[in-house]
């Protein structure tokens, strides 16, 4: 069993090892919910002091021309693309991931009117089956199937996330991806606990969306982001036509003409602010070799598995090409078990009804902080400290 001076000593060799400094990382906790929100990167706040200071309070509504505002949805789509296997022109950012679904999968659903199914795995994150059930709803007409059910082969869209957020799964993206095609149906692919974690390719999916705050570290509200493979965006529509998606949107025309190219996944007003802190963040992805991101994410996985042998039930795949960064692990008082752990400086967080999750960002999770989770993890169950009342009242997020 690797103690602790191994990992201080696997630290030392760490190739990504200079990336941990980018970070602002308060001393004694081990944070390891960067799969929830990421860590705040050093650069990110004088960024967002230009955003204000510099562009804002001097340029003022010039500020859309001169400090390159308007643009940014596309400019930033443009730099995140190589995260997830795109090429320039695919990619806009903005709004949130639950608004990219909504313009996914309402895309994709114009794109085979003859059919009335849409494929949604009931046990993804609760948004993507939510907004497709809304937009089922709205349409009329729509039956939402749910993805245990196997069926495509009358399916207009089928809706997946690449890294199953509650059990940490990873789905096989170009196998899915033509066992959908094959069907006859389109996919559209969610990376939030992907993107920034390991190598991603969507290039022969149909469309993609992410967040930016979870393993990209652009911050809390961080703007999503929406792929549409280049054979569809002459066709594929935006039926949030909002203004500046339209072909001339300071011509202010009555009716509604699209833009050409990803632009027509625009909606409204660019995050101005967020976007800043974006692009920061990216300042940083663009140095990263993502093969190491992926060797070194499937390492501490792998660590915190063995250190914690077989204390709790794991949820997570045991093969670590079948997992994302993080290890969910079960316990019937998962909640209160956590909240001992934050307690004592290891912050993981909790998905009802039992699984505790670690989330593992390589850029700045130590193979030392992957030890000290686990001995505190072992010290929490074998001395039943979780048991103290006051791990059992409920915060409102956990
Ligand atoms: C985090 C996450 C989201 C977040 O949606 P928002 O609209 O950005 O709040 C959506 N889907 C999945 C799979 C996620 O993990």
């Amino acid at each position: 069993m690797p103690d602790r001076e191994h990992c201080l000593a696997l630290d030392a060799a760490d190739p990504l090892r200079e990336f941990r400094d980018e970070f602002v990382l308060p001393e004694g906790i081990v944070y390891l919910v960067g799969n929830s929100l990421g860590a705040l990167p050093r650069r990110t706040a004088e960024r967002v002091r230009q955003a204000v200071e510099d562009e804002w309070g001097r340029e003022l509504v010039g500020g859309w021309n001169h400090a390159g505002w308007y643009t940014q949805p596309l400019t930033l789509g443009d730099r995140l693309a190589p995260l997830i296997g795109a090429g320039p022109g695919q990619v806009v950012v903005g709004n949130t991931t639950s608004v990219a679904i909504h313009q996914a999968v309402s895309a994709a659903l114009r794109l085979r009117p003859d059919r009335r199914v849409i494929v949604s795995d009931a046990a993804n994150f609760p948004t993507d089956h939510y907004i497709v059930q809304g937009l089922a709803r709205t349409l009329g007409g729509y039956e939402v199937r749910d993805l245990a059910e196997g069926r495509f082969d009358d399916a207009a869209v089928v809706l997946l996330s690449e890294v199953d957020y509650r059990t940490g799964a990873r789905q096989d993206v170009p196998e899915v991806t033509a066992r959908v095609h094959a069907a006859g149906a389109l996919i559209v692919w969610d990376l939030c606990h992907s993107v920034g974690a390991m190598e991603v390719d969507v290039s022969g999916a149909d469309f993609a969306v992410g967040c930016t705050y979870k393993y990209l570290n652009a911050g809390p509200g961080a703007p999503a982001f929406l792929y549409v493979n280049p054979r569809h965006l002459a066709d594929a529509e935006n039926a949030l036509s909002g203004w500046n998606g339209h072909a001339e949107p300071f011509a202010f025309e009555p009716d509604y003409r699209p833009a050409e190219g990803i632009r027509r996944f625009a909606v409204g007003t660019p995050h101005v602010l967020s976007f800043a802190a974006l692009d920061a963040a990216l300042d940083i992805w663009e140095r990263v070799p993502m093969a190491r991101v992926r060797a070194k994410s499937m390492a501490l996985t792998s660590l915190f598995l063995d250190l914690v042998g077989d204390r709790l039930e794991v949820a997570s795949p045991r093969e670590p090409e079948r997992r994302g960064s993080q290890v969910s692990l079960r316990h019937p008082d998962g909640y209160p078990v956590m909240r001992a752990l934050i307690e004592r400086g290891v912050h993981g967080d909790f998905r009802a009804p039992d699984i505790l999750r670690f989330g593992f960002a390589p850029l700045y999770t130590r193979y030392v902080d992957v030890h000290d989770a686990a001995a505190t993890l072992a010290e929490v169950l074998d001395k039943e400290l979780w048991r103290d009342e006051r791990y059992a009242r409920r915060l409102p997020v956990t």
